[in-house]
């Protein structure tokens, strides 16, 4: 964060939420709506630009402030909460990418929020974890490459918007991309029904021999080891911001079925006010860890264990919300279910729990 650095009006930020986003929920969850004015509009009051430098039409603020963002917009509805993060992560990769060209084509659009752009890096980042292998293959052409291979989902993608992925080239190493979702470079295709997230427009991407010009390079083979160290603390920093919302909505909503059911309530497991005081914390490390990857100084291995701490407070602050509402949040519409689904997804979105235990394991028999 630099001197001249302005901060998101928080305020301002939630009371459109209240205004444009809380009256679609139901359609967003139930009816699968994706709601692309809300991103607009949230670009228009900064809720994508945190981190983006001021020349590039961002606030040159923290990563913590773009957290506080997305967790108040997963208060309200956690599956638009992961399509900002998606934007957010979005700019946090073009802020931080060693190429110049690709960061003036792109970064300003993005940080406004008027170019949507989807992140799908999680097959690649489950790749360098030696959990699966890489789906998109690169060959040379020129100062550019082509690209081949299909990836099973990726949010927050609509025609001639953006996407940002990763690729392995044909003579070793990887390179990272971005490319215009042009639909006859690239296919979306739509998904099988999903259990939650519906609203998030989720797609099948196939790449078909689709060119990738040296603008649209975030980073070449010999950058990319070092970018993905640079961005991977913010990835997973910034994802904490989903969960926290959504575990805030559910200690508010244990709070008030308890003025009239505490007697008995009382006998629960996670009670609001240690779920409260976990988050609390955790919250607190992660800002402070946020305000460490801003310049490229983070723990790594406390970020992996705070990101998987609210994977494991999410899935125990809503069933928590749903054992203290019994009857009434079991009715399909009260937000205790909705909630459920959205903090199942926080657990198996890439870097999923099992993952993060995986990684945190290696890292620690390591040291
Ligand atoms: C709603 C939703 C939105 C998502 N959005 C994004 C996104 O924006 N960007 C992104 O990069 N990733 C996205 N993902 C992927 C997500 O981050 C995980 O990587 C993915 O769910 C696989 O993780 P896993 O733990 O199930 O994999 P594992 O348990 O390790 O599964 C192993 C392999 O099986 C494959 N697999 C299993 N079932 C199927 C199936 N039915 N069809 C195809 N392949 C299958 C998986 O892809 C994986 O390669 C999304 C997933 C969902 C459900």
């Amino acid at each position: 964060m630099n001197s001249t650095s302005q901060s998101v009006d928080l305020e301002q930020v939630r009371a459109y939420i209240s205004e444009q986003l809380a009256p679609l929920v139901k359609d967003i969850d139930c009816k699968g709506l994706y709601p692309r004015e809300f991103l607009h509009g949230l670009g228009r009051l900064n809720g994508f630009a945190a981190v983006a430098p001021l020349e590039y039409g961002g606030l040159g603020a923290s990563l913590a402030d773009q957290i506080e963002v997305t967790a108040a917009v997963s208060e309200t509805c956690g599956s638009t909460g992961f399509v900002v993060w998606c934007q957010a992560a979005c700019v946090w990769y073009l802020t931080h990418c060693p190429n110049e060209a690709a960061r003036a084509r792109y970064l300003p659009a993005v940080a406004r929020g008027e170019l949507l752009a989807g992140t799908g890096m999680s097959n690649t980042v489950k790749h360098l974890s030696n959990i699966e292998a890489i789906r998109l293959k690169a060959r040379r052409e020129g100062d550019g490459y082509r690209i081949e291979g299909v990836l099973p989902w990726v949010s927050n993608l609509a025609e001639n918007q953006l996407i940002i992925v990763a690729a392995a080239l044909d003579e070793g190493g990887y390179l990272m991309f971005a490319a215009e979702l042009d639909p006859a470079q690239i296919e979306l295709r739509a998904c099988p029904t999903f259990a939650g997230l519906e609203g998030t427009h989720t797609f099948n991407v196939r790449f078909r021999n689709t060119r990738v010009d040296a603008d649209q390079v975030l980073a070449h083979p010999e950058q990319f080891a070092a970018h993905m160290s640079r961005i991977r603390p913010g990835f997973c920093l910034s994802q904490i911001g989903i969960g926290a919302g959504i575990v805030r909505t559910s200690v508010e909503s244990i709070k008030r079925i308890n003025r009239s059911l505490e007697h008995v309530n009382c006998f629960l497991d996670d009670q609001h006010d240690e779920l409260e005081q976990t988050l609390a914390e955790l919250l607190e490390q992660t800002h402070t860890q946020s305000r460490l990857a801003d310049e490229d100084a983070t723990d790594i291995l406390q970020v992996l264990r705070l990101r998987a701490r609210i994977a494991e407070l999410s899935l125990d602050a809503t069933r928590s919300e749903a054992l203290h509402t019994g009857a009434r949040g079991y009715l399909m519409n009260h937000g205790a279910q909705r909630r459920q689904r959205e903090a199942l997804f926080v657990a198996i979105v890439t870097p999923a729990l099992k993952h993060l235990r995986k990684d945190i394991q290696a890292l620690e028999a390591a040291s």
